[in-house]
């Protein structure tokens, strides 16, 4: 029989299969892979994996689209184009929220509030971004006096490979989709094989609204020996953008290097939040709660290193675990839900995998430090407790490694200078919190924290426009607004002599 297009990722029967998307179609594979709910390990549906034949379809379909009726559409149509995208997936919202709770088990208010609106958003800032960047332009002195002028033009860079990660998949897919196509190249887009859901569902919205056949490819699988590679590896792909882990990042990179195909990563961070005792501590307390704990702590920006000024030290633990213990565990659609499983039992045992190192290093366990006592058949699902340890030493694996769960380790500190010495102490650099009210040390502290993101008094307050990426090993390169740009378009130079 054959398989839906639709999906139904609320059926829960097993029937559903999510295909890949090559050319304007659905296509399926010979092997697949079972995707499991989160929250109570039922099965979602089927995965189809695509091997090197697949690969190739998709890449090909999109060099063939890049000299389509793709590459006469105007920047004005294409940018009228991304908003249709846009306006596409908030008619069908409520299957993008279905999708993702599927997938990742997150609550429905959190995907309905933030994660889902993102994706529909990302389309709306990269239409506006398109039409109104300019290009520069030099008049240059020639011997004869007459002169030149040197202008620049930005073309498509091709085919972007896109690998994106689980976290936050259909906000993280569109936020490198979207500026890909709003500047006219194609994609070939390999999603998380724990989240193939809206990024297939993506692919009925391109449709649906008119982007021709080969624009949007989707591919699903694995990464080592899989899809992911079978990607990075395939030459007809011009550059990758990437998100996920460091060390994938570097498998990448050497793939990326054949060719000399250039790469934007968006990588781990072991980010810190910095407390100092002037601060407003309803806010920060406020702040920590949702940077630590915000889609159970599987956030690349959330906040793992948790500094406080020595004078508040007490106070900011106790606060905080307070907040902890008031998290409600539950089903995604149960409205007094407000935090979620992890995205699987595998990553699960990692996170507890660090629960038991912290525990052995001889840390204080202020708060969890297991798994929920969880009914019926929450108890297949993958929660773990928020956590919070203090008295652990600066080089334990808990206060160095990414976890990428919902725990933090609080650590007082007793000077200005100190706490950015710890702040650093990192091999990563992507985002950082300040907390004070003193506005010169604000300034001064986020100067000299070595990250790409500082939010002072806030916490992942976005705007689209701005420069995002890390320092370190949190990334190569910046995406945003125009930061977008640099990588998306290929800035060529024309000389016009006068
Ligand atoms: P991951 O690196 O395991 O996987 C990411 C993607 O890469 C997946 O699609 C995977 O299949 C693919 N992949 C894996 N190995 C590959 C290979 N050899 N070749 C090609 N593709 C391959 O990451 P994850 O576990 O899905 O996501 C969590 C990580 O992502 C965390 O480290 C987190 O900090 C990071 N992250 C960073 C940002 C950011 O903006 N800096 C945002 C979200 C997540």
């Amino acid at each position: 029989m054959e398989k839906p297009d639709v999906i139904d990722a609320a059926s829960g029967t097993g029937e559903v299969a999510f295909r890949h998307f090559i050319d304007g179609r659905a296509v399926s594979s010979a092997r697949t892979f079972e995707k499991r709910r989160p929250f109570d390990g039922s099965l979602v549906g089927l995965v189809a994996e695509a091997g090197r034949e697949e690969v190739d379809a998709a890449v090909t379909a999109a060099r063939r689209a890049l000299t389509g009726p793709w590459a006469g559409i105007s920047v004005e149509d294409r940018s009228d184009l991304m908003r249709a995208v846009a306006d596409g997936i908030t008619r069908r919202f409520d299957d993008f929220v279905e999708a993702e709770m599927a997938d990742t088990g997150q609550p429905r208010s959190m995907m309905g509030h933030a994660f889902v609106p993102r994706g529909a958003a990302n389309f709306k800032a990269f239409a506006d971004v398109v039409k109104s960047v300019a290009t520069e332009a030099f008049q240059t002195a020639t011997p004869d006096g007459a002169g030149a002028i040197n202008y620049s033009i930005r073309k498509p860079k091709g085919v972007i490979g896109v690998i994106s990660p689980w976290n936050a998949p259909f906000l993280l897919m569109t936020w490198k989709v979207a500026p890909a196509l709003a500047c006219g190249n194609t994609v070939v887009v390999k999603p998380s094989e724990e989240t193939p859901g809206t990024a297939t569902l993506l692919g009925e919205v391109m449709n649906e609204v008119g982007i021709p056949a080969g624009v949007y490819n989707v591919i699903h699988g694995f990464g080592p020996d899989s899809a992911g590679a079978f990607l990075t590896e395939h030459p007809g792909v011009d550059a990758i953008t990437f998100t996920g882990e460091t060390r994938t990042g570097t498998a990448i990179m050497q793939a990326a290097a054949r060719g000399l195909r250039d790469v934007s990563f968006e990588m781990g961070g072991k980010n810190s939040a910095l407390v100092f005792a002037d601060a407003d501590l309803d806010k920060t307390i406020e702040g920590l709660t949702r940077s630590v704990f915000l889609n159970c702590g599987q956030v690349c920006l959330g906040t793992e290193r948790v500094l406080v000024e020595r004078p508040v030290f007490e106070e900011v633990v106790a606060r905080l675990k307070a907040a902890a213990e008031a998290l409600r565990p539950g089903h995604p659609e149960d409205k007094a839900t407000n935090f979620g499983p992890l995205i699987s039992q595998e990553h699960r045992d990692k996170v507890l995998s660090y629960y038991a190192k912290a525990a052995a290093d001889g840390a204080t366990v202020v708060t969890g430090g297991g798994v929920p006592d969880l009914p019926g058949d929450l108890a297949r699902g993958s929660f773990v407790q928020p956590t919070i340890w203090t008295g652990l030493a600066d080089d334990s694996a808990a206060v160095t490694e990414e976890i990428f769960g919902p725990c933090c380790h609080i650590r007082p500190f007793d000077s200005e200078d100190e706490a950015i010495r710890l702040a650093n102490a990192t091999e990563y650099g992507l985002a950082t919190s300040i907390w004070t009210r003193d506005l010169s040390r604000a300034h001064r502290v986020a100067a000299a924290v070595d990250v790409g993101i500082t939010w002072i008094n806030s916490w992942f307050l976005r705007d689209l426009r701005t420069p995002f990426g890390g320092t370190k090993q949190s990334g190569i390169g910046r995406e945003g607004g125009v930061h977008s740009l640099e990588f998306y378009t290929e800035l060529r130079n024309i000389c016009v002599k006068l």
